[in-house]
């Protein structure tokens, strides 16, 4: 999955997701998942994006 395609509708701030395109502030996929961990979430912090991937390769960003 390539990161440079731009979602203009996903704004985000996590810059270790292998999603995230790296020189905007936006993720790379069509659509994202979202869940929590919580029964009823009260606040932002209790809803997370479930489409994460953790980016173990940083030398791959730019490639
Ligand atoms: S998958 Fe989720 S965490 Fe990763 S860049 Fe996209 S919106 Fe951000």
């Amino acid at each position: 999955m390539s990161n440079r395609y731009v979602n203009h509708c996903i704004e985000c701030s996590v810059t270790n997701c292998k999603n995230h395109n790296k020189n905007q502030n936006y993720c790379a996929l069509e659509a994202i998942r979202v869940g929590t961990r919580e029964s009823e979430p009260q606040t932002p912090s209790g809803v997370d994006c479930r489409s994460f991937e953790a980016d173990n390769k940083p030398s791959d960003i730019f490639s």
